[in-house]
C-alpha cells in the first residue's frame, strides 16, 4: 500500500527541514490531516507562498523586512551607531533587552575559509559604504566568537582602521563558540556593556 499521493508529497516537504527525519515528517503530515483545522491550513500554507514575494532584506541594513527600508533604519529617534552582527534572527535578540538603541547591520553570513565564503559573499561593503555616509558614533561588532566571527571581526576592523569611527567589539559573557541568538537577554546587555576597542 501507498500513501495517496498528496500525503506523500506533505512528508516529502517536511523532510527539507534540517533535523526532520521520515518518522517524524510522516508523524507531521499526519498532524496536519488528522488535527488541524482547514482554516489553519490555508494561513499556513499563505505564509508559505508569500514568504518569498513579501520578505526581503532591508536597502540599507540588510535584516529580513517587508519594506524597502526597514523599521529601525527609519526611526529617527534612533543613535547612529551600528550594531553588526551574522543575521536578523541576533537583531531581534538585542532588541528584546531593550537596552540598545541604536541601528544595525546584518552581515547575513560570516567569512569563512573552510567553507569558501569569502568577504564579498558576505554584506560587508555596504557596511563600508554606509561608515561613509553615516558617519557613525561607533561600530561595534557582534558576531560571534567563533573563529568564523573573530575572522570577520577582524576584517571588518582592518576596512576601517584608516578611518575616524571608533570600532568596538562586543565583551563576552558568552560561552566560547556560543550563538549570538541562543544568549539570554542578561547576557547580551553584559557583552554590550562590556564591549572594548579593537
Ligand atoms: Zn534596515
Amino acid at each position: 500500500m501507498k500513501y495517496p499521493e498528496a500525503l506523500t508529497k506533505l512528508i516529502e516537504s517536511f523532510q527539507m527541514y534540517p533535523g526532520i527525519g521520515p518518522k517524524t515528517a510522516e508523524r507531521l503530515a499526519f498532524f496536519t490531516f488528522f488535527k488541524l483545522r482547514d482554516e489553519d491550513i490555508v494561513r499556513f500554507s499563505q505564509s508559505l507562498l508569500n514568504l518569498k514575494t513579501e520578505v526581503k532584506h532591508c536597502s540599507r541594513c540588510g535584516v529580513l523586512t517587508d519594506r524597502e527600508t526597514c523599521d529601525i533604519c527609519t526611526d529617527s529617534e534612533r543613535r547612529s551607531t551600528i550594531l553588526v552582527v551574522e543575521s536578523s534572527r541576533d537583531v531581534l535578540a538585542f532588541e528584546k533587552t531593550n537596552q540598545y538603541n541604536g541601528r544595525y547591520h546584518v552581515l547575513n553570513g560570516l567569512i569563512s575559509p573552510l567553507k569558501g565564503i569569502s568577504p564579498k559573499e558576505v554584506n560587508i561593503k555596504s557596511l563600508l559604504q554606509r561608515v561613509e555616509s553615516e558617519k557613525p558614533e561607533e561600530v561595534i561588532i557582534a558576531t560571534a566568537a567563533t573563529v568564523e566571527g573573530e575572522m570577520t571581526a577582524m576584517y571588518i576592523k582592518k576596512q576601517l582602521e584608516n578611518g575616524n569611527t571608533k570600532v568596538t567589539r562586543i565583551g563576552y559573557g558568552l560561552p566560547a563558540g556560543g550563538d549570538i541568538e541562543y544568549a539570554d537577554e542578561i547576557t547580551l546587555i553584559k557583552s554590550l556593556e562590556g564591549r572594548r576597542d579593537m
